[in-house]
């Protein structure tokens, strides 16, 4: 039996390997524990060994969680939502989440907006690209990225932070690097052409079967569900 902490452990030693390898410091990377396919009490654990950043893909998986981490003792955790959101869960996110890493479409970034408008609140989203242009994927095509960034302007309680992309499964996982590095050029383009009043910063890309070669082209958020806090079957 592998335990939480001997996971933490290696996952710790295989970023900073990564880091290592591509001249980056440890601080630049971080964590999001991705619960879905755990338990409560898995989750509890995972806050407990100091996994304070958790993702989850569907609100309606995610609320009882959520409910449930309210009331714990210690630091208290921070929620990324991480996975395609249907705009009528929209109220139920915003003020739940700190991040949204899966903004991908118009009618998605105008409800998100009334939303935190309605709480008096500007939330983080990062801009989902479909980059491997595989149709099972969410995001948009990286050809319509810069016009939707161009709308953002106009939604003042959406504040976009970064871009995000999910990579196929590679039985060899060197073959997703061309997807990672199209995504940071993406959004040093956005960048340069200064398309948004702020830079945008973060980078939410790597998953358990790819993460070092996301470290090595830049990832600033790394989504880890299996290779960090474990699969459940009953979860
Ligand atoms: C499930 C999921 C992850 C984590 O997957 P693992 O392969 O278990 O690390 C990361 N990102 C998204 C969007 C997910 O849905």
């Amino acid at each position: 039996m592998t335990t939480m902490q001997q996971r933490i452990d290696e996952v710790e030693r295989r970023i900073r390997d990564a880091c290592a390898r591509s001249g980056r410091s440890r601080e630049e990377v971080r964590l999001i524990a991705v619960t879905k396919y755990v338990s409560t009490e898995t989750t509890i654990a995972a806050v407990r060994h100091g996994l304070l950043q958790l993702g989850e893909n569907r609100w309606q998986d995610a609320q009882a969680k959520w409910h449930a981490l309210q009331d714990i003792d210690g630091p208290a955790p921070t929620w990324h939502f991480i996975g395609s959101l249907q705009t009528n869960k929209v109220k139920e996110v915003v003020g739940r989440f700190a991040c949204i890493h899966s903004l991908d479409r118009p009618s998605l970034a105008k409800e998100i907006n009334r939303k935190a408008e309605q709480l008096g609140i500007r939330v983080p989203c990062l801009l989902q690209v479909n980059v491997s242009g595989e149709d099972t994927k969410h995001g948009l095509p990286p050809e319509e990225l810069r016009g939707f960034a161009a709308t953002l302007a106009d939604l003042p309680f959406i504040q976009p932070a970064g871009l995000m992309t999910m990579a196929p499964y590679e039985a060899e996982p060197e073959e997703t690097r061309p997807v990672f590095r199209s995504l940071r050029e993406l959004r040093d383009e956005l960048n340069r052409a200064a398309v948004l009043p702020e830079p945008l910063h973060e980078l939410s890309m790597g998953m358990s079967n790819d993460f070092e070669i996301a470290v090595e082209e830049g990832a600033t958020w790394l989504r880890l569900g299996t290779v960090l806090v474990g699969k459940e079957e009953e979860a």
